[in-house]
């Protein structure tokens, strides 16, 4: 019979993680697609900062982007429309010790899902928000969705977009204890990699907006500021997004800006062009309501009940 030995103990050896450690299903996105990039770009923070595949997940609600959980082979929620911050919120006040990542396009963040995007910044629960803005739906083939551009044509509005589109810097740096707000690209991988870092390691929810894009229905939205880096802005400064010299140099317009200015993030994001993208604003002391709400969780579950009995008690007629 077999007998465990009362100062046995349970050999556990240190473990590395490799790229492939969080590698999941094929991605069946068309080819091309800006969510290629930043599959990638996840993986390789995964790797960089070993973050144990089964104390991490990876929340989305629905869309293509949103399809990313199932390319990951950690724990992953494939929510509803719009949804993925309640749950990605549910996620973190119970199990503090996760590492999450959010999954969620311009339509299922900026549209559906936009009061709860809202109170998820006020919340500021540690993490890690990827909004990817095509500035359309593409999984429900080429809807005008709240980022297209004014006069787009799209399967909604053929003779265009009749109003100007929603710019989700501003409303997130606009939200009440909003604590960190980046913009990136999904075509220039040293930038997207070193902003999905620094964003991992901020002490709270870090939004970050990156712009995606989708040869299939807007084959041509990203390209002038793609192939022309005039048009683009990079906010320099020693507490923001800082990339090597050879990448930092193919950006030939810099701008000075400190990521605690919070008037000038404003007024960057309100004002383009040029695209800014880098660090807009970062507070990292935010109040935190996961850290407010989270007493109680550890205590011995003889303790959690009788606290569950004593406020039954306390309205027993
Ligand atoms: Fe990507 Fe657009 Fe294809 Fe969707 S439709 S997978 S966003 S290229």
């Amino acid at each position: 019979m077999f007998r465990i030995e009362e100062d046995w103990e349970l050999e556990t050896r240190p473990r590395c993680f490799v790229l492939e450690d969080y590698t999941g299903q094929t991605p069946r996105w068309c080819p091309g697609c800006g969510d290629h990039a930043v599959l990638t770009a996840l993986q390789r923070v995964c790797r960089d900062e070993q973050l144990p595949p089964e104390k991490t997940v990876v929340v989305s609600g629905i869309g293509c982007s949103s399809r990313l959980p199932h390319y990951v082979n950690t724990y992953g929620f494939h929510g509803l429309h719009g949804r993925a911050l309640p749950v990605a919120c549910g996620i973190r006040a119970r199990r503090p010790d996760l590492h999450i990542f959010v999954v969620t396009g311009d339509g299922d963040c900026c549209a559906i899902g936009t009061g709860h995007w809202i109170h998820a910044i006020r919340y500021n629960m540690k993490m890690v928000v990827l909004m990817l803005d095509n500035h359309i739906y593409g999984l429900t083939k080429k809807q005008t969705s709240p980022t297209t551009p004014k006069g787009h044509p799209s399967f909604t509005h053929p003779r265009g977009s009749p109003i100007s589109p929603l710019n989700p810097l501003t409303v997130t740096l606009a939200t009440s204890n909003v604590s960190f707000v980046a913009q990136t690209v999904d075509w220039n991988a040293p930038h997207l990699y070193a902003t999905l870092s620094a964003a991992h390691r901020h002490p709270g929810l870090a939004f970050v907006r990156i712009l995606q894009r989708c040869p299939h229905y807007m084959p041509d939205e990203y390209e002038p500021i793609r192939t022309d880096p005039r048009r683009v802005a990079l906010l320099a400064h020693p507490d923001g997004i800082v990339l090597e010299d050879a990448v930092a140099r193919l950006f030939p317009n810099k701008v000075e800006h400190d990521p605690a200015d919070h008037r000038q993030a404003m007024a960057i994001a309100a004002h383009e062009p040029p695209t800014p993208i880098g660090l807009l604003y970062r507070n990292p002391d935010a109040e935190r309501y996961d850290l407010e709400t989270a007493r109680g969780i550890d205590l011995p579950l003889a303790e959690k009940l009788g606290a569950i009995q004593a406020a039954i008690d306390r309205h027993r007629i």
